[in-house]
């Protein structure tokens, strides 16, 4: 159940509600909200003087509900936004891994020639093995902070545990969760407590009701602004890297009111089928689209046979265009 107080209730009594009532409070714009456990959908008498509206929701997935908020959230970030009334797709790209000075150099020129504004690289990499490479860490986060400053790009980088989540969400625009920190309920919560936009990744092993849950954690600490990223989930295929499930974008397109972002990169894990992957996603009619690319794939330090060369991003990219104008999105 989610409560919305009236404008007038003080934070002493709002919180006595919702302790009363086990619920968690949050307060939006003008007015304290209670969120409860779906089995808790009884609002005592007492309250209904002190209540605007409430939504009773037959699952946690709540506040990401559509049955809460019809529209698609609308995330602003700077000077960009999705979700809500844009229509707006937004190609965020990058290499798996900023490697150098000079690498990430070259990744911006590319996302500059192409007036693209979101830049992503990884700066802790959680890696399957302890013996490869882990990312530059926060000299990364620094190098990728220059490069802002100097091209005025949006910078996403992703959390991998909770001893840098402070200074992920100093360094970026838009904090990355993978998909293997999906259930790591201390960056989910440590997120939520502040403004800038999260892109939540699935959890490979995750359904599509503990990816919503994952979220609800977040929103539920007060942040309104988390997109979620299908990025593969783990079958019995083994050609692939993973199965990308479009299935589960339609269940969140229709369900859920939270931006969706689509990772083919990692969902097929070799470079020759994310162009294909990514033209089916674009005519699904999504919120963004996350790609590596690097300028020499073949010696990228993680990911390397699934990051696209600059001649491959770049026919892909224009090849996207004419589908997003089919599906009436703006490409950005
Ligand atoms: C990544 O984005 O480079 C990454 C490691 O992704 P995931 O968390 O989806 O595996
Ligand atoms: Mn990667």
């Amino acid at each position: 159940m989610i409560v919305h107080l009236k404008e007038n209730i003080r934070k002493e009594s709002a919180v006595d509600i919702a302790n009363d009532i086990s619920g968690k409070l949050i307060y939006d714009e003008s007015k304290y909200i209670i969120i409860t456990s779906s089995k808790n959908n009884i609002l005592p008498k007492k309250y209904e003087n002190k209540v605007d509206k409430s939504f009773i929701i037959d699952s946690d997935i709540q506040l990401s509900s559509k049955k809460y908020n019809k529209e698609t959230r609308k995330v602003k970030i700077n000077n960009i936004e999705v979700g809500g009334d844009s229509q707006n797709t937004l190609m965020i790209t990058g290499p798996c891994s900023i490697e150098s000075k000079n690498q990430i150099e070259k990744c911006a020129e590319l996302l500059k020639e192409n007036g693209l504004t979101t830049l992503r690289a990884g700066c802790f990499k959680p890696r399957t093995s302890p013996y490869s490479f882990q990312g530059l860490g926060l000299e990364g986060l620094k190098m990728l902070s220059d490069i802002r400053d100097k091209y005025g790009f949006n910078i996403i980088s992703e959390v991998k545990d909770a001893s840098h989540v402070g200074d992920i969400i100093e360094y970026t625009d838009i904090i990355q969760i993978g998909a293997k920190a999906m259930y790591d309920h201390g960056i989910l919560r440590e997120t939520g407590k502040q403004k800038k936009p999260v892109l939540l990744k699935r959890g490979f092993g995750s359904n599509l009701q503990e990816f919503v849950q994952a979220a609800e954690f977040i929103l539920s600490e007060g942040n309104p602004n988390v997109m979620l990223c299908e990025r593969g989930i783990r079958t019995f295929e083994t050609k692939t890297r993973f199965t990308l499930d479009l299935c589960g974008v339609s269940f969140l397109k229709e369900h859920t009111n939270l931006p969706i972002i689509l990772d083919t990169s990692h969902a097929m894990g070799y470079s020759y089928g994310v162009p294909d992957l990514t033209r089916a996603c674009v005519a699904m009619g999504i919120d963004g689209l996350l790609i590596e690319s690097h300028p020499n794939p073949s010696k990228a330090l993680s990911d390397a046979s699934q990051q696209l060369n600059f001649k491959e991003f770049n026919d892909m990219y224009d090849s996207l265009k004419p589908i997003c104008k089919a599906v009436n999105r703006n490409l950005i």
